[in-house]
């Protein structure tokens, strides 16, 4: 199986989820209690309590594309999804509004980067921030980023 990227029709998603025997993610209901309760009501990533919100996040992102090349808005019937074969629900995660607008369009490892490197980018960017490190009231961590799904599964934090 290659990885390179594909475009399809919306209506050709449920074709390619039924095809692979997944199931397609449809936003319904049921889908979304299911999803929700995935991880006892708490964001798959920050761990965070979902409260009443929870946002559905296609861990592997599925780009949906609203505008043609020229930036002008299509019709609905038209529309396209880059990597359609991400819309299943095994590919869904419940997350928290903060994590899901922050991570957008990345994926799961572009997204661990740029958490990662964090502290990195506000440094270069004010000097608030490297004023309260030279006096000790920010510290920074090298810890590894661990999402919470993954502290669930590894047995919990190191
Ligand atoms: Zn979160």
């Amino acid at each position: 199986m290659t990885d390179a990227p594909t475009e399809r029709t919306c209506k050709e998603v449920l074709q390619v989820a039924q095809h692979r025997g997944a199931e397609e993610w449809r936003n319904t209901k049921a889908q979304r209690e299911a999803l929700r309760a995935r991880f006892g009501g708490r964001c798959a990533y920050c761990g965070g309590d979902l409260g009443k919100t929870m946002h559905a996040d296609h861990m592997e992102p599925c780009i949906r594309l609203h505008t043609d090349p020229w930036s002008r808005p299509v019709p609905v019937e038209e529309r396209r999804l880059l990597k359609p074969e991400r819309n299943v629900v095994s590919n869904m995660m419940p997350a928290c509004a903060p994590c899901n607008l922050h991570k957008g369009g990345y994926s799961l490892e572009q997204w661990r980067t740029y958490i990662a490197r964090s502290a990195e980018i506000v440094r270069a960017q004010t000097s608030t921030f490297r004023a309260g490190e030279r006096f000790g009231v920010i510290s920074v961590s090298d810890r590894p980023v661990r999402f919470y799904f993954e502290l669930l599964a590894g047995g919990g934090a190191t």
